[in-house]
């Protein structure tokens, strides 16, 4: 009889344990994949607007459809300021001009009808620096190789997600000219940076957000769901990561990041000062959806100079933001 209760126990808590998503498989990361995809990245230098960024652009769609996602490229012109460096900087009123930015989009719906859309990002360009063969392994091919096998992640495992996932590649993050701020001062007056997520952003004011109807500027019927926050991932392989607690991020999504880091026994990995990171979330937050950026702005040996190579990177790094980021949208959607 004794036997028969402790089976009957047994069971219960395997019932329990499954049904409360303990069933789910947790995040791993392929090396070999994630090594594969990031040398593709950093094969040459990739800012917005070059021949090689329009290939990436071409790779990441490729790449999205090998896997079975919806994949759509987002095609936009950028209004660049011409840098010193290049001809026609100082002519009268020629402080502009246009460039070709793509950002890339693949779209993953739940088994069952959902209202809301999940999105996580990455920028995939990668900063213009005159006189280095800047290729950014760190900033942007860690976070754009991590977003491939989330993705494909989620394609396996659906099961309890509440919301469809958005994967996004933006381009255009990185100042064309050196400092991030420098355009937004006399001569040049505009915002040089993120270019990629504000037209996004832009776009989703017509389409996702009020429902508008312009179709032609919709991402098929998916974009008039609701966006319910992003998660933005950029610069996750260095070797010691220590992720930032960003202001700019929304409160409850830096509570949830510290609550998933702790889940995982991963408070080691998280900064415990505060601090105010602008990137490809800024112009989500300033249009009212909620959205964090999982950045480790503290390892900056390497940021926009020589050594941003794959030999720096870790791939167990990488792992971990992907396993913080698998937890925090499980412990969102239940
Ligand atoms: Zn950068």
């Amino acid at each position: 009889m004794k036997k028969f209760v402790l089976l009957l126990v047994v069971l219960l808590v395997c019932f329990l344990w499954f049904f409360s998503g303990g069933s789910r498989s947790s995040f791993k990361l392929d090396y070999k994949l994630a090594k594969r995809d990031l040398g593709e990245f950093v094969k040459e230098p990739h800012s917005m607007g070059s021949k090689r960024q329009s290939r990436l652009a071409d790779f990441v769609f490729n790449r999205l459809v090998a896997d079975k996602l919806e994949a759509r490229i987002q095609s936009f012109d950028a209004q660049v300021p011409i840098r010193k460096d290049q001809d026609g900087y100082g002519r009268a009123g020629n402080y502009k001009r246009t460039v070709k930015g793509y950002n890339v989009l693949g779209y993953l719906k739940m088994d069952k009808p959902s209202e809301c859309i999940q999105m996580v990002g990455s920028h995939y360009d990668t900063k213009h620096i005159p006189g280095l063969r800047y290729v950014g392994a760190n900033d942007s091919a860690s976070s754009s190789a991590l977003l491939f096998q989330l993705a494909s992640h989620f394609k396996k495992n659906l099961g309890g997600l509440g919301c469809d996932l958005l994967f996004v590649w933006f381009d255009g993050e990185e100042s064309v000219l050196d400092d991030w701020n420098t355009a937004e001062r006399a001569p040049y007056g505009q915002q040089d940076n993120t270019y990629g997520s504000r037209y996004f952003v832009s776009q989703m004011k017509i389409c996702g957000k009020t429902g508008a109807g312009k179709e032609q500027l919709c991402w098929r019927e998916q974009l008039k769901k609701p966006i319910k926050e992003l998660i933005l991932i950029d610069m996750v392989g260095s070797q010691e990561l220590k992720i930032s607690l960003d202001r700019l991020s929304s409160d409850k999504m830096l509570e949830r990041l510290k609550a998933s880091a702790k889940n995982l026994g991963f408070d080691k990995y998280l900064d415990n000062t505060y601090t105010f990171v602008e990137d490809d979330h800024t112009p989500f937050r300033k249009a009212g959806i909620d959205a964090i950026d999982i950045i480790d702005f503290n390892n900056l040996d390497y940021w926009h100079k020589p050594g941003d190579e794959v030999k720096n990177i870790s791939f167990r790094s990488i792992e971990i933001a992907g396993q913080i980021a698998v937890e925090m949208i499980e412990n969102s959607q239940q």
